[in-house]
């Protein structure tokens, strides 16, 4: 190595996007649920590169489908199908709703190409012309390009960046009187994430999400599930929509889909896709063999290794342990979540503790600036899930004591 740990990250700050902070440390290589820096520190990884690596690190058959896939085909664009990329439509179309798919490379990428597909949708097949109002919620987040922050209802992530893009609209994420009192005759889509990620791990009630579907069904608009962070497998079953057993118009995933490589995807019914023709939206990208190969091993491994069960338990263990340390330490307010997507309210003490599980060797991060978040790899053991409860539990006793 050429380079100290000291100097990389002296040179890192000098070059590096202002608008990142990354941690002190450079991570190295990954084993299973764990990191290892530099320096050869061992971490327990409950952030999973926020919500991306399902499968872990070096796991073997990703691993093997990458290298193989690397020596046949990188990308080819759209222009030419292959079959990683017919098998990957017809594995996600056939454990959804869907039947048919777009493909990106992120999740605000997937949410842009839902609001014009739900746009053209209300022009082209409805012939609604007058409907192109999108609905979101108040502490959502979809993601950093102009559409995906206009849509996104935080104001700290449009400041100086206006004006945002017309035609939006914002309402309470769990009050549907609220939701009702924005959509009417000129709503194109409400646009919800089943559990809000970035906006602190808040759950969609039950009753909400079915209001939803109602009110859009009543309106004439599309509702569209920001599921990019709860897509699969992160809340105990391949979409989070399968376990509220509310169907969406639109679905947009990213996130975990890849296992770690960029890759998303807009999906819908054939009706929506009735909006859009040839040319109508692109990405060069999007789709290419190699990521879709990834794709497809995840959603094999998913079915293969029954991850969803690991997920709704292993959750259930998480939480169970947090609420038990609740008990013993006040500072945690609240636990929420579905599945592995976890969170423990600590109003400002969070950033602190945060940042003391990674002295302990647990790597986690905060949402909503107030909420640990806990998004671990699907294949977490029930032992690692006790590890790091125990990692927690220090990290909590020294800021205590702080
Ligand atoms: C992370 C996230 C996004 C943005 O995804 P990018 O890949 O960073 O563009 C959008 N929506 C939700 C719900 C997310 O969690």
């Amino acid at each position: 190595m050429s380079r100290t740990t000291d100097e990389l990250l002296s040179a890192g700050d000098r070059r590096n996007s202002p608008s990142y902070a990354p941690a002190r440390m450079i991570l190295d290589h990954g084993e299973g649920v764990r990191l290892y820096d530099r320096e050869g520190n061992e971490y327990l990884d409950f952030v999973a590169g926020i919500a991306v690596n399902c499968l872990g690190y070096n796991h073997p058959r990703l691993t093997e489908a990458i290298c193989s896939q690397a020596e046949r085909l990188l990308h080819v664009s759209n222009l030419f199908y292959t079959a990683e990329q017919i098998d990957l439509m017809d594995a996600l179309c056939e454990r959804s709703f869907a039947d048919r798919v777009f493909f990106c490379n992120s999740g605000a990428e997937a949410n842009e190409a839902a609001m014009k597909l739900a746009r053209r949708y209300q022009k082209v097949v409805a012939g609604k012309p007058e409907k192109f109002q999108i609905v979101t919620m108040k502490k959502s987040f979809h993601g950093r390009t102009m559409g995906a922050i206009t849509a996104t209802g935080q104001p700290k992530y449009h400041a100086g960046f206006e004006p945002m893009l017309p035609g939006f609209d914002y309402a309470e994420f769990n009050n549907l009187e609220s939701v009702a009192a924005k959509v009417g005759e000129q709503t194109a889509a409400v646009v919800v994430e089943p559990v809000q990620g970035e906006g602190g791990i808040r759950p969609a009630e039950p009753a909400f999400l079915e209001g939803l579907r109602e009110l859009c069904d009543e309106h004439g608009a599309l509702l569209i599930f920001d599921e990019v962070q709860t897509g699969v497998g992160r809340t105990g079953t391949l979409f989070a929509y399968q376990g509220y057993g509310v169907t969406p118009d639109i679905i947009c995933l990213a996130k975990a889909l890849g296992g770690g490589t960029p890759i998303g995807a807009m999906m819908a019914t054939e009706q929506v896709f009735e909006g859009w023709t040839k040319g109508s939206h692109a990405s060069t990208f999007g789709g290419n063999p190699l990521v879709c190969r990834a794709a497809l091993t995840v959603l094999e491994e998913i079915d293969d290794q029954e991850l969803l069960a690991n997920a709704r338990e292993r959750g259930d263990q998480l939480r169970r342990g947090l609420v038990a340390l609740a008990e013993r330490f006040p500072v945690i307010l609240d636990v929420r979540g579905r599945g592995l997507m976890v969170g423990a309210e600590c109003g400002e003490a969070a950033r602190d503790i945060y940042l003391e599980c990674r002295n302990q060797g647990l790597l986690i991060n905060t949402a909503g600036g107030d909420t640990l978040r806990f998004v671990p790899p699907l294949i977490i053991t029930e032992d690692d899930v006790e590890e790091a409860l125990s990692r927690l539990e220090r990290a909590l006793e020294v800021s205590q004591s702080e």
